[in-house]
């Protein structure tokens, strides 16, 4: 496992927004529609780190959102707990899809509070988003 970073000072949005598009740029592998890069994500976690990811979008299926291979970089670190995402395409802000949301609710149910930026140039929580999650509702039924 890779050397813990030190916690940084909380960045402003603009500047969380760019260590994301930094990653964009699209490119081909083995052939023209098998491509990685066209989607960056960058994630903050509750303790002020952040990791970044891009996309994969191969044949058959195979592939994964860039908010995936963040996650992944993160628990690396073995760090759970988000409270900022944003993901971006060449043009704009991107919102998560309903895997990346859920996926997100998984590995931490604390995730259901994480903001996310939105294209529009607001932010909603991931419970906002993903209302009555997939995992939350098996949880609250072995509650019950
Ligand atoms: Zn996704």
């Amino acid at each position: 496992m890779a050397a813990r970073s030190p916690k940084p000072a909380r960045i402003d949005r603009d500047a969380f927004v760019a260590q994301a598009r930094a990653l964009v740029g699209e490119f081909s592998l083995t052939k023209a529609s098998l491509t990685a890069g066209a989607v960056g994500a960058a994630i903050e976690t509750d303790a002020g780190r952040i990791y970044t990811g891009i996309n994969l979008d191969l044949a058959c299926g195979i592939g994964f959102c860039a908010e995936h291979s963040a996650v992944a970089e993160m628990l690396k670190f073995r760090e759970t707990v988000v409270r900022r995402m944003v993901a971006v395409n060449a043009e704009r802000i991107v919102a998560p899809c309903g895997r990346c949301r859920e996926m997100l609710v998984q590995v931490d149910p604390r995730n259901l509070d994480c903001e996310v930026l939105m294209p529009d140039g607001d932010s909603a929580t991931i419970r906002e988003l993903l209302p009555k999650a997939w995992l939350e509702q098996l949880l609250v039924q072995k509650r019950a």
